[in-house]
């Protein structure tokens, strides 16, 4: 029976998690569903913030964040918002890997993307939280993306030591203060370290993160996301 399952996944197209028509070739969504998504498109390189073209926005220029650029791949609006509920509250795994492998496929077209000598980091989950969900988002995304373009995957150089409140409701101050001392890192002289999240909000977690790393020695900070909130 099992052989069946597999040859009949393989031969019949499956179902697009979005409108129930036909999927595309590889992925559960269907074409017309893809090109509805809202692609994050030109952005300040430093923070993802949507710009009218490519550079640095007012408020990274101020003061620029620890990771050296930020990609993602798409706003946080209508339905990548819904989907990532989905995926995190319902634990819906497929949604979850059909949006990551979209992202795969924006970043295997860029000509800048980040090479071998970069490692993926998962933002880790505090204990309490991976226990209520049963999977860290960020390490399903660093997987995928891993997979597809060939990159190295470490969960283990990074650890939440401290609960953090939710950060839904508080500035961007605030969020920087709930976050201090709330990472612990494994050395990594010189490493060049990609850190993945869901979504990125203000910037603040990845900032956390990205400090205590630097403090571990890491030569240089990047963060990949689903989705922006804009
Ligand atoms: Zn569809
Ligand atoms: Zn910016």
């Amino acid at each position: 029976m099992v052989y069946q399952a597999r040859w009949i996944d393989r031969f019949l197209p499956s179902t697009c998690l979005l409108c129930g028509a036909a999927a595309s070739i590889g992925l559960d969504a269907c074409a017309d569903c893809i090109a509805d998504l809202p692609e994050n498109g030109p952005a300040c390189t430093a923070c993802a913030m949507p710009l009218p073209e490519p550079g640095l926005c007012g408020a990274c220029l101020r003061s620029p964040p620890r990771v050296s650029a930020s990609y993602c791949a798409f706003r946080y609006t209508y339905p990548v918002r819904e989907l990532l509920l989905r995926f995190k509250g319902g634990g819906d795994l497929a949604t979850g890997r059909m949006l990551t492998e979209l992202m795969a496929r924006q970043l295997a077209a860029r000509t800048c993307i980040e090479g071998k000598d970069w490692t993926l980091v998962p933002v880790p989950l505090a204990r309490e939280r991976l226990g209520v969900r049963g999977f860290n988002q960020a390490e399903r995304i660093a997987r995928v993306l891993g997979k597809r373009l060939g990159m190295q995957v470490a969960s283990h150089l990074a650890s939440r030591v401290r609960t953090t409140p939710d950060q839904k409701g508080l500035s961007a101050a605030e969020r920087r203060r709930n976050l201090d001392g709330a990472f612990a890192v494994r050395p990594c002289a010189g490493k060049r370290l990609l850190l993945v999240d869901d979504v990125m909000t203000t910037g603040a977690t990845a900032n956390a993160l990205a400090g205590a790393f630097l403090a571990a020695g890491a030569g240089e900070l990047r963060l990949w996301c689903l989705a922006r909130a804009v």
